[in-house]
C-alpha cells in the first residue's frame, strides 16, 4: 500500500441540474465495455457530492494516511495508487459538453466542509483538480483558485 499524496476533485460531466445516482456512476464505470461501461473493477470515486450537498460514500475507506488496495479508485490514470478521488454531480453546460462550474450553493458548501476537514487531517496531501494531471476539462473550475478563496494555502 502507498501513502496518500493527492485528493483529486472531479465532476460527473453531466448537465447543470441533472441528478446522478451512485448506481448510475457504478454502471458507467464497472459495466463491461460490451454493455457501454468502462469495464473497471471498481467505481472511479470514493465520495460523491449530490446536488443537494449530500455526500455519499461509494468506496469503503478507513480514513488513514495510506491508500490500501481495497480503497483504490480509478479517477486519474497513473495517480490512483496514491490518490483519493471525489466527484460532484454536474460540470457541463446545458449543451451537454461545454465545461462549466455548475456546483450548487449546497455542493460548494459541502465540498468546502469536506476539503477543509480533509486538509486539517492530511495537511501534506495535495488537493488538485483532475485537469491538473490530465488533458481534460474536469472538474470545470480552477481548484487552486477556489482553495485560496476558502482559506487553504497549500
Ligand atoms: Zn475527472
Amino acid at each position: 500500500m502507498a501513502k496518500l499524496k493527492y485528493l483529486v476533485i472531479h465532476c460527473t460531466a453531466t448537465p447543470s441540474g441533472r441528478e446522478v445516482s451512485s448506481g448510475e456512476i457504478r454502471a458507467w464505470h464497472t459495466n463491461p465495455v460490451s454493455k457501454g461501461g468502462r469495464g473497471w473493477k471498481q467505481v472511479g470515486y470514493t465520495d460523491l457530492i449530490h446536488l443537494d450537498g449530500e455526500v455519499e460514500r461509494l468506496v469503503e475507506n478507513n480514513e488513514d494516511a495510506n491508500v490500501d488496495p481495497w480503497e483504490i479508485t480509478n479517477g486519474a490514470k497513473g495517480y490512483n495508487s496514491v490518490s483519493r478521488h471525489i466527484v460532484y454531480v454536474g460540470g457541463v453546460a446545458s449543451d451537454g459538453k461545454t465545461p462549466k462550474d455548475t456546483r450548487t450553493k449546497e455542493q460548494k458548501l459541502a465540498m468546502e466542509t469536506y476539503v477543509k476537514e480533509f486538509h486539517r487531517r492530511f495537511p501534506k496531501v495535495r488537493i488538485i483538480g483532475h485537469r491538473e494531471v490530465a488533458a481534460k476539462g474536469c472538474p470545470s473550475f480552477d481548484v487552486q483558485a477556489w482553495l485560496k478563496t476558502i482559506g487553504i494555502n497549500q
